[in-house]
């Protein structure tokens, strides 16, 4: 974050909400994780058993699982079709384990079956990247210059990372809803239990609304301070 941005207390009015949001579904993930980890499934079945079941049973033999390093570091990779499991879910037989296990099987078949919204989000991925990190430096450079042509440039790139998390909401609800489907076709757990896994899956849910909002609150901050600065000269 440049130093210019954090200067300005208006920065912070828009910041803090964004902030207080994850910060509060961050808190949500973790204390329905930390429960729904520790409670074993009846079908004694760990995050890998359960992936490999439902590839297997959805003609997605090909998909390799692997385990991954760090907590809650689940996710996968369409362009080596692998889906990875944090350690606590690859070896663990919880409920936790199979509803995000399912939750990655769900991105799986939405590869698999060209599901349009992860095929936009793989597109944007790496203008994202960019404007996350340049866009806020472009705007500084452009209103220290006074040209605001590089600054709307500059809001123009970061908008794409907002739009980046804009496109994951589509695709990680729909990825959810395909793990609740499968895990009840397949009777993967017993009702008591799938409610278990619903409230670790909308856990996760809601750090990506936050993180949409928040990336909305920073265009919004952004955008107000560059057409804003250029009312005020006129
Ligand atoms: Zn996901």
């Amino acid at each position: 974050m440049p130093f210019f941005y954090a200067m300005n207390p208006m920065y912070w009015l828009f910041m803090i909400p964004g902030l207080l949001f994850s910060l509060w579904a961050q808190w949500k993930v973790q204390s329905a994780y930390g429960k729904y980890k520790q409670i074993a499934n009846s079908r004694n079945l760990t995050g890998a058993q359960a992936a490999r079941y439902l590839l297997d049973s959805s003609g997605l033999s090909n998909v390799k699982i692997e385990e991954s390093q760090g907590m809650l570091s689940d996710h996968y990779d369409p362009t080596s079709q692998t889906l990875r499991l944090s350690p606590e879910n690859y070896r663990v037989p919880s409920i936790a384990a199979v509803g995000i296990a399912a939750h990655e099987m769900g991105h799986a078949l939405q590869h698999a079956e060209n599901y349009g919204p992860l095929k936009l989000r793989s597109a944007i991925v790496p203008v994202a990247n960019l404007g996350a990190s340049f866009g806020p430096l472009i705007i500084l450079g452009g209103l220290f210059l006074r040209m605001e042509s590089v600054a709307v440039i500059g809001l123009a790139v970061f908008a794409v990372a907002f739009l980046f998390t804009l496109i994951t909401l589509p695709v990680e609800f729909d990825a959810s809803s395909r793990a609740l489907r499968l895990m009840e076709r397949n009777s993967l757990l017993t009702t008591t239990e799938m409610q278990g896994a619903r409230s670790v899956l909308s856990a996760a849910a809601w750090t990506y609304v936050a993180a949409a909002v928040a990336a909305l609150l920073q265009v919004l901050y952004y955008a107000l301070i560059i057409f804003g600065g250029s009312r005020r000269r006129s």
